[in-house]
């Protein structure tokens, strides 16, 4: 061990840190970014909000972003105001201040893996020990299940993700509901992806209302092609909101990034219209693998989870070869590909295939297979009977 890696706290020697490959391909659809660039003249409407920043630059921005969390509680409805949000650089920094006020050591925040690689990262991180309750078959989760774990773990925090990421599909709002009653802690529900959801009522915004340990994550990132921006946000009860910024950094969030993001909120109606295509181009692709027979996954969010590959490194490997870069979750037998431009989506289903007729060893398309899609497909309805696992 080096000198410095022993001084290293323990709990973060030998890890590596977060890391989607950025490959330089011509097709990139591995890390669910919005596939359309900001149009023109919202390009134009951000640059005049940021341009009214810049010569007050010499002083400190405002440290509660009073007038972004007002836009953003607009944006979403609901008959929420300013102060039941909170904004910050990414809903990872939002989740990040969540564990740091309600988590810690000598604390647990409970998750459902597989879903969003970054939490357990975020609990490392704020010494906070995740531990993973997994998930019933399909990777579904059920009211019952999500109950019977948390009353097993007693958690300080509870994650869930809906839209899940990497399997795309939004969570059944009993689901949340059945959390916040079996949960003493706070409840977050990471809804990076809502506005892709096929029912967009499915949010869990509309259960706020009497749950006070309940809390909403959402991102600039996705939706409004912001990722680069770095804003994200949460709404939640008002006095959980004010416990944050017991732990935010003072002016963690830039006039810029404010400004910025209060541009592109004004932007909305016609950034959905980008949402509306790229949720047209994950159907697409759903449709079309599934008539390959291949078992797939139904998705609320901008990518799709394929299964029915017998070596998922190797297919991704050979969509890689025809110039798409899509990501290997490290589930066994599952590739996970973000929709893009209806160019970009062709390109990925002439990909598969290519890579379907020259390899088709790859790819579990018999009848057996299908057969058990289907039988996936019913395991994938809420409120089944279940077995639970843990890990
Ligand atoms: C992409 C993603 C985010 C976004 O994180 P930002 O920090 O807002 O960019 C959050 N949660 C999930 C599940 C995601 O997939």
């Amino acid at each position: 061990m080096s000198e410095i890696e022993a001084l290293l706290r323990e709990e973060l020697r030998g890890q590596p840190p977060y890391g989607a490959p950025q490959l330089d391909v011509p097709v990139q659809l591995n890390t669910n970014e919005n596939a359309f660039a900001i149009p023109e003249d919202v390009a134009a409407v951000v640059a005049e909000f940021i341009g009214r920043e810049l010569r007050g630059l010499n002083r400190y921005p405002d440290r509660d972003a009073v007038a972004l969390r007002a836009d953003l509680a607009a944006y979403l409805g609901h008959g929420l105001t300013a102060d039941h949000v909170w904004a910050a650089n990414g809903s990872n920094e939002i989740l990040q201040q969540l564990l740091q006020a309600f988590g810690g050591p000598g604390r647990t925040v409970l998750g459902f893996m597989p879903s969003y690689s970054m939490h357990p990262l975020l609990a490392r991180g704020t010494g906070t020990a995740f531990v993973d309750a997994g998930r019933e078959d399909g990777y579904t989760l059920s009211p019952a299940y999500v109950a019977r774990a948390i009353a097993a773990h007693d958690p300080d925090l509870v994650f869930l993700v809906s839209p899940n990421n990497p399997t795309g599909t939004a969570l059944d709002p009993a689901v949340v509901e059945a959390a916040y009653e079996a949960a003493r802690g706070v409840v977050v529900v990471d809804e990076a992806y809502a506005e892709f959801a096929r029912d967009p009522g499915t949010t869990a915004l509309r259960l706020l209302p009497g749950r006070r340990r309940l809390v909403v994550t959402r991102t600039l990132s996705k939706a409004f092609a912001f990722a680069g921006a770095r804003v994200g946000y949460l709404a939640a009860d008002p006095e959980l909101v004010e416990k944050l910024l017991l732990v935010r950094l003072p002016y963690h969030l830039s006039s810029i990034t404010q400004a910025a993001a209060r541009g592109a909120l004004a932007c909305a109606a016609q950034l959905q219209a980008e949402v509306d295509e790229l949720k047209h181009q994950r159907d697409r692709i759903v449709k079309h693998l599934r008539a390959k027979g291949l078992p797939v996954a139904d998705s609320d969010a901008n990518f799709v989870l394929v299964g029915g590959l017998t070596d998922a490194a190797a297919v991704w490997r050979l969509i890689l070869d025809r110039g798409v870069l899509i990501r290997d979750v490290g589930l066994p037998g599952r590739l996970r590909v973000t929709a893009g431009t209806e160019e970009e989506t062709t390109a990925l289903l002439d990909a598969f295939e290519a890579a379907m007729t020259d390899r088709p060893e790859y790819f579990a398309t018999d009848a057996e297979q299908i057969e058990q899609h289907s039988e996936e497909s019913k395991l994938r309805e809420p409120h089944r009977a279940h077995r639970p696992h843990h890990g």
